[in-house]
C-alpha cells in the first residue's frame, strides 16, 4: 500500500513538474513572439514610404528650377491681367457641349486636358472643340495616378493619349497635365521627351466634388474662391464631367471679366509668359 502511496505522490509531482515547465516555455516563446511583433511592426513603420505629397505644392529649390527650364508650368508671370480656365477629364457626351455653348456665348477659348480613351470614343466631340478655336492637350490614357506607374507605362499612357490627340486634331500636342496634380521626376522626364511641357494650376474651386454632400461646395463658395485667389497667369482648374461645372461656369466667368480679366488658352499664356 504504502509503495503504492509513494507511486502515486511520484506520479503526481512529475506531472505538477511537467505542467510548471511547460508553462514557462509558453511564456518565454509568447514572450518572444511579443517582442517579434513589436519590432516587426516598429520596423515596418520605418520601412513604410513617406505619403506621396502633390508634388505642385512643394516650393522648393527643384519646383524652380523645373520652371526655369520650362519642363513645369504652373502659371504666368505677367502684370497682364489674363487668366486660363482648364477643363480636366473630358470629353464627356454629355457635359462637353453644354460647356461649349458656354464658352461661345462668352466668347471665350479655353484648354481642355482629355483623357486618350474617352478621345477614341468622342472624335467628332473633340473635332468639334478644336473647330470652335479651344485647344485639346494631354491628360493621359487612362487617368492612372502616375506616380505609381513603371517607367515604361507612364511613357505609354502619355504616348498613347497623343495618338489619339493627333488622330483628332492633325497636330502635334505640347501640353500635358498629371491627374491630380501628382507627378514625380519620372512624369516630367517622360513628358518632356515627348516634347510635353507639364501643366498645373493656381486655382482649384472644386467642382468635381459634385456626388459628395460633404464636401461638396456651393456654388456660390465656388465662384467666391475663384474671385478671391485668382492671379493674372493664373490657371484655373475645372472639370469636364460634373453638373457643378455647368452650373457655375457663368457666374465664374462673369464674374472674372467683371475684375478685368481676359480669358486666353494655355499655349497663348505660356508664350505670354515666355515674353516677359
Ligand atoms: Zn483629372
Amino acid at each position: 500500500m504504502e509503495i503504492i502511496r509513494d507511486n502515486i505522490e511520484e506520479f503526481y509531482i512529475t506531472v505538477r513538474l511537467i505542467i510548471k515547465r511547460y508553462f514557462l516555455i509558453f511564456k518565454f516563446t509568447s514572450t518572444i513572439f511579443i517582442i517579434f511583433i513589436v519590432v516587426f511592426l516598429f520596423v515596418g513603420r520605418l520601412n513604410k514610404e513617406p505619403k506621396k505629397e502633390r508634388t505642385y505644392y512643394k516650393y522648393n529649390d527643384n519646383f524652380y528650377k523645373l520652371i526655369k527650364n520650362k519642363i513645369l508650368f504652373p502659371y504666368a508671370m505677367t502684370k497682364e491681367k489674363v487668366v486660363t480656365l482648364t477643363f480636366d477629364d473630358g470629353p464627356s457626351t454629355k457635359y462637353r457641349p453644354l460647356i461649349l455653348k458656354i464658352l461661345k456665348k462668352e466668347k471665350i477659348k479655353a484648354t481642355f486636358f482629355d483623357l486618350g480613351w474617352k478621345l477614341e470614343e468622342n472624335p467628332v466631340l473633340a473635332q468639334r472643340t478644336i473647330k470652335e478655336g479651344h485647344e485639346i492637350a494631354n491628360h493621359t490614357y487612362s487617368h492612372r495616378t502616375l506616380t505609381k506607374l513603371s517607367f515604361i507605362k507612364k511613357k505609354l499612357e502619355l504616348r498613347m493619349t497623343q495618338k489619339a490627340i493627333f488622330n483628332v486634331t492633325g497636330e502635334q500636342n505640347h501640353l500635358f497635365r498629371p491627374p491630380g496634380g501628382i507627378y514625380d521626376a519620372e512624369t516630367t522626364t517622360v513628358a518632356k521627351n515627348l516634347g510635353l511641357i507639364t501643366v498645373l494650376w493656381t486655382t482649384d474651386p472644386g467642382d468635381y466634388h459634385s456626388d459628395n454632400p460633404v464636401l461638396s461646395p456651393s456654388p456660390e463658395f465656388i465662384k467666391l474662391k475663384v474671385n478671391y485667389t485668382i492671379f493674372p497667369g493664373g490657371i484655373i482648374l475645372l472639370h469636364d464631367g460634373t453638373d457643378k461645372t455647368i452650373e457655375v461656369l457663368p457666374g465664374i466667368i462673369q464674374n472674372l471679366k467683371k475684375l478685368g480679366y481676359k480669358f486666353v488658352k494655355v499655349s497663348e499664356l505660356i508664350e505670354l509668359d515666355s515674353k516677359k
